[in-house]
């Protein structure tokens, strides 16, 4: 046996196939054999199962597949896992072992990149229940974002904007030993991590570079001076160093940006993918005489050249996932990428509208002509496509898309099933558009209304050719059984009426058109709120809080639109109460710290004004990506 094939995934797959069967009310000394190795078939990720009462085998192209594979195998005989967590895994009665038939299936992921990104506020065990539910997802890949994922911690556990929690401060010692714990569960699956992105830039400035804080200007002269020109001053962006971009002219950033990002793949050889990314904020460019004679983009693939040679000299195959966003949609003038099978192209087009989807190609037209510190960012889904188009003529290597559709879009459509739609129809027109996946900028939490997106998008990452709406349609049978027809009707409903852009800040926020569509909302959620029994079903519960969380919600953006400031406030402060209330029963559901940031941030929802206590953060500043 080698190596690989006495992988500890494979053991625990093997494991994990032997307990869910346990759970199902198998003896163990009734389990047939269970085998997990690898082998054919062959290809990036793809399996092979087969089972009948003797035997279950289980083959993977590599590791992470075959528990993949294990999975896939336990819903063939009647499984599900719609979502992370146990509420949402459904175990099948097992009696006899004829029932663990399965006759010999392949399979084979369309997509190579497939994966979240973690964003919002999550305590350690909400990030692990997420890590447990991605390969059973069918995904590959977890993007434990910064360099250790503190900022989510803390925003979790001092429960920023709910003070109805008791908040607490993490030690260095725990965070440490969380992210101990995240990377090895994240390895045990077989799963690849992807690291960092912003917040070299704060390193290079002598910060930690693990979130979006507000720090003191740096006192040390040499790293004052590594901070771009801005209206002739060398000052932190808004405080924040992670928002802050650089003079990369000088040859001095260069190298330390370089020197780090080799130190660090040396010393995390667990990380299979480095993001390397500039700055979380636009419009701040360095505006020296050297930095103005180029473009961010052609300093950045000069960089990205550099880094990859020093990679090279130390022996280490690293990938490198660099960024299209902001400036950076422009592609280079002069500098090319020298090694392209080093990087992959990450497209992240955050100030796009999720009121349309993906297009089949990309439009014709060129980016408009770029001005330095006066972008305007593109809207349009198309718009953003023409800079990747442009791009793609200087960069022909790996590329997925990096989207949003669960990182702040989601709060505007309270039924999730436009949401889940443009985010099916985007999935479908990934591999036309000549990218090899997508990873989502995610809150973790995004199980209500419902978790049909973060199901939906396993299902369609896996394979394209599903049809959204036979995965809807088993999603909520599935969940809701003789309830399914009335929460799909309602869902479908509040999706139809409500408008996400506006929820998002995109338009005036006097906009007495949509008045009577939030009224309606309100209306249906109380009507249905009314005939819906509690049968003490844990899923039937949340839909039952979904319903009060958004009459109140359509309430305040209903007054929002029509100008009754009043109005929206007495309903958001009860939006705001039922959420608070409901996330010390239903912690993994719903994020209400991001809820209220978007809410109050972009759509200009205001809470009735309380005494903050003493232990409760100052709010942070926005972040981006
Ligand atoms: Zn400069």
């Amino acid at each position: 046996m080698t190596e690989r094939e006495r992988h500890p995934t494979l053991a625990f797959a093997a494991e994990e196939v032997r307990r869910y069967l346990r759970l199902a009310g198998l003896a163990e000394e009734s389990l047939p054999g269970i085998t997990v190795e690898l082998g054919e078939p062959s290809g990036e990720d793809a399996y092979a199962i087969e089972g009948d009462a003797e035997r279950i085998a289980i083959r993977g192209s590599n590791p992470r597949s075959a528990l993949i594979g294990a999975y896939a195998y336990l819903k063939e005989i009647g499984f599900a896992f719609w979502a992370p967590g146990e509420d949402y895994t459904r175990i099948p009665r097992l009696t006899d072992r004829a029932q663990l038939k399965v006759p010999r299936r392949e399979s084979r992921a369309a997509h190579s990149f497939r994966g979240m990104c973690i964003e919002g506020a999550e305590s350690l065990e909400q990030m692990l229940a997420y890590v447990d539910w991605l390969p059973k997802a069918g995904m590959n890949i977890c993007f434990a974002q910064f360099f250790r994922p503190d900022i989510f911690w803390e925003r979790w556990y001092s429960h920023q904007n709910n003070p109805l929690m008791p908040p607490r401060t993490l030690s260095e010692e725990e965070k440490e030993a969380f992210d101990r714990t995240l990377v090895a569960e994240i390895k045990k699956r077989g799963l690849l991590l992807h690291r960092a992105g912003h917040g070299w830039t704060s390193r290079a400035l002598g910060y930690p570079g693990n979130g979006w804080q507000t720090q003191a200007e740096p006192r040390e002269a040499r790293y004052r001076s590594r901070i771009a020109l801005l209206k002739g001053e060398r000052r932190l962006f808004g405080g924040v160093p992670a928002n802050t971009n650089l003079c990369y002219a000088s040859e001095d950033v260069q190298q330390a940006l370089t020197d780090d990002v080799v130190a660090y793949a040396k010393a995390h050889p667990e990380v299979d993918a480095v993001h390397f990314w500039l700055a979380d904020t636009f419009n701040n460019l360095c505006e020296c005489e050297a930095c103005r004679q180029t473009t961010l983009s052609d300093q950045y693939v000069r960089i990205l050249n550099r880094i990859d040679e020093a990679l090279t000299e130390a022996g280490l195959a690293t990938r490198i996932v660099f960024l299209l966003y902001q400036e950076l949609l422009y592609p280079p003038e002069r500098e090319r990428i020298r090694h392209p099978e080093r990087f992959i192209l990450m497209f992240a087009p955050i100030s796009r509208t999720f009121e349309t989807g993906y297009p089949a190609e990309v439009p014709a037209g060129e980016p408009p002509p770029y001005r330095r510190n006066a972008m305007r960012l593109p809207l349009d889904i198309g718009e953003n496509l023409r800079y990747y188009a442009a791009w793609r003529q200087v960069f022909a290597g790996d590329a997925f898309i990096y989207d949003y559709h669960l990182g702040r879009a989601h709060y505007g459509d309270p039924g999730y099933l436009k949401i889940a739609g443009t985010l099916c129809g985007d999935i479908r027109r990934v591999r036309g558009l000549g990218f090899q996946g997508l990873i989502a900028c995610q809150e973790l939490r995004v199980m209500m209304p419902n978790a049909l997106p973060i199901y939906a998008m396993g299902r369609l990452l896996w394979d394209a050719d599903t049809r959204p709406e036979d995965v809807a349609e088993a999603y909520f049978e599935g969940l809701y059984g003789a309830d399914a027809p009335r929460v799909r009707v309602y869902f479908e409903a509040v999706s139809a009426l409500c408008d996400t852009d506006y929820a998002n800040a995109n338009g005036p926020r006097l906009r007495p058109d949509l008045t009577g569509r939030y009224r309606e909302i309100a209306r249906l959620s109380r009507a249905e709120s009314e005939t819906l029994e509690d049968r003490g079903d844990p899923i039937l519960r949340r839909y039952g809080s979904t319903l009060l969380q958004n009459a109140a919600y359509a309430d305040a953006l209903a007054a929002l639109t029509a100008g009754d400031e009043a109005a929206a406030t007495a309903a958001y402060d009860r939006y705001c109460r039922i959420i608070r209330e409901r996330e010390a029963v239903y912690p993994m559901d719903f994020d209400v710290y991001r809820a209220i940031e978007v809410t109050q941030r972009y759509t200009g929802l205001k809470e009735t004004p309380r005494t903050p206590t003493n232990d409760e953060p100052t709010t942070e500043r926005d972040e981006r990506v």
